[in-house]
């Protein structure tokens, strides 16, 4: 690419409305252009970038046997709505009307489409396995969109489905998936974890994720660094530690002025958070809870919908709340509360605590679990860093992560809901177990630039760069072009930057851009030398001009 007649522009200020560093590069780099909210312009630059990933997913899928096709996106309603699914995903999903006022959505995610695909193959156990693939738009109507291209509400997303007749063949699929995916990810040079997770809308046996370590990541990974212990926040189980059993002392209540919160209780009576049993009041469609959790731990929203077996949970309004415990919001508490209480497993260890009272500036000390009746006990409150690892014990830490990829054990949950069906060897019926598998394309764009950047700007790894050198020049130079050729002819993707603006010009966006490998002509070309430099390390060195192509080749080979 000649820069001079090519469509680039780079912006030298920060974007004010990018929170992210990845969204801010992207945009200032000419990568990509906001359209609205949570949707972007791929420009020429970027969208290099996403067909080079898009490249190296191909070829991993395709050498699993793995076939690819290509679905719609806008999808009439009833699909969906015969999975069960247009609930589940509720105002996540993108709905509209045609002309004939039937209804259609934009798909989020394509389980129904495979499966209706699938029918018109699969008629016995000869007929599988199979795994299909595409790479497609996919639209979910985010309650936040943010980062850049991390929380986005139209996004690239390569989803596969496998087929199978049993659980052996279906776990035969996931690992084959699995691996492909760390291949994947090897190949594209991003630091990831995989970690368990929720399966969420997706339902099913078993979630995996892919997720890329970086500081702004919206999810928490619970880590192990003794063991393979990994998994997401919101399904890490917590280990209950044995307390000493205590006497019981006489339930008190006691006045409280304007100390709601727990550290305002815990200051004011002088004792430890883990003295404090919070009172949460939750609604699940028109039914209350409370949920009770050491005054030290959040309640873990996850597990309490897998508890009570519901898809969505939220936090009550103050009204709600006010009238449920006949006080301000604050001073909830399990004595008198007239809504079904689920309680943290570890709250059966404790002895003495503090709770609020259901009645404004009051709260009940010296509380036991005699003192109420309770519906529920699990484990319903989130991990701890320092806490203990289920597997062996040793501390877990805690890592930010962006989900960059994920697979579903998916079972017969949607072969049973779409009546998809096999004849086995003895002419019976069966459901078909499925898998799927996510990569979405956006966000290992934003992981990479997120992990790949310095004060300057990205540092793409050669594998994905938009182009793999660039050449500056420094005042017209025939030489400049006619190095431009022999690279091109080479196969090397190489951009010339000939444009008559200033050389300190050329050389910051050449370095905000990511290209990997510069190579100045300038003055010491007099000298037969052209100066290269890699981006990431900031090295330079100086080259012959008759060895510069073969040192380049090989140059890009280590790299
Ligand atoms: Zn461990």
């Amino acid at each position: 690419m000649k820069l001079k007649t090519s469509f680039f522009y780079t912006m030298r200020e920060d974007n004010k409305e990018e929170e992210s560093t990845s969204g801010n590069l992207l945009v200032r780099s000419g990568m990509i252009k906001k359209v609205g909210t949570g949707i972007y312009t791929y420009l020429p630059l970027g969208y290099r970038v996403v067909q080079k990933i898009e490249k190296i997913i191909r070829e991993e899928m395709n050498k699993t046997g793995a076939q690819e096709l290509t679905m719609p996106s806008l999808l009439p309603e009833d699909v969906y709505v015969a999975s069960g699914r247009r609930d589940i995903f509720g105002s996540d999903m993108f709905a509209l009307k045609d002309r004939m006022n039937r209804n259609y959505v934009l798909g989020p995610t394509h389980e129904e489409l495979f499966v209706a695909v699938a029918k018109e193959k699969i008629k016995s156990y000869k007929d599988m396995p199979f795994n299909l693939y595409q790479m497609a738009n996919k639209y979910r109507d985010e309650p936040r969109p943010r980062y850049g291209l991390i929380r986005v509400r139209e996004f690239i997303m390569k989803d596969a489905y496998s087929f199978d007749t049993d659980l052996e063949g279906l776990d035969v699929s996931y690992h084959k998936m699995y691996h492909t995916y760390q291949a994947i990810f090897d190949r594209l040079g991003i630091a990831y974890r995989i970690v368990t997770a929720d399966t969420g809308a997706m339902g099913g046996l078993l979630s995996e994720e892919f997720q890329a370590i970086t500081d702004i990541g919206e999810d928490t990974l619970v880590l192990c660094p003794h063991c393979d212990y990994a998994s997401n926040i919101e399904v890490s189980q917590c280990v209950t530690s044995e307390r000493p059993k205590e006497a019981l002392l006489p339930l008190k209540k006691v006045h409280t002025p304007n100390h709601g919160t727990i550290a305002q209780i815990t200051s004011y009576l002088n004792v430890s958070e883990k003295q404090v049993v919070k009172t949460l009041i939750y609604q699940a469609g028109q039914q209350y809870y409370a949920c009770m959790v050491p005054g030290d731990r959040d309640v873990n929203e996850t597990k309490v919908k897998k508890l009570l077996n519901v898809n969505e949970i939220i936090l009550a309004a103050p009204e709600d709340v006010k009238k449920i415990t006949t006080s301000e919001v604050g001073f909830a508490g399990p004595i008198g509360l007239q809504i079904p209480i689920i309680i943290d497993e570890d709250i059966l260890q404790m002895y003495n605590y503090v709770v609020g009272a259901n009645e404004t500036d009051y709260h009940y000390i010296n509380v036991n679990t005699k003192d109420f009746t309770y519906k529920i006990v699990g484990d319903i409150k989130n991990v701890k860093e320092q806490d203990a690892c289920p597997k062996c014990n040793q501390p877990l830490i805690f890592k930010k992560g962006i989900e960059i990829g994920n697979t579903f054990k998916l079972g017969t949950k949607y072969s049973e809901a779409l009546s998809l069906l096999y004849s086995d060897e003895n002419n019976q019926l069966k459901p078909v177990q499925m898998g799927s598998y996510g990569i979405g394309i956006g966000r290992i764009i934003a992981a990479l630039v997120e992990q790949n950047h310095d004060e300057y700007g990205i540092c793409f790894p050669m594998m994905v760069a938009p182009y793999q050198v660039a050449i500056v020049e420094i005042n017209e130079n025939a030489f400049a072009t006619e190095l431009y050729n022999q690279l091109s002819q080479k196969g090397v993707e190489v951009i010339l930057d000939d444009r008559d603006v200033r050389p300190g010009v050329k050389f910051n966006d050449m370095d905000l851009i990511g290209i990997p490998i510069r190579i100045t002509v300038g003055k010491k070309i007099e000298n037969g030398f052209v100066e290269v430099k890699i981006r990431k390390t900031q090295e330079t060195v100086d080259v012959k001009t008759e060895e510069i192509v073969s040192y380049i080749e090989e140059l890009i080979e280590k790299m």
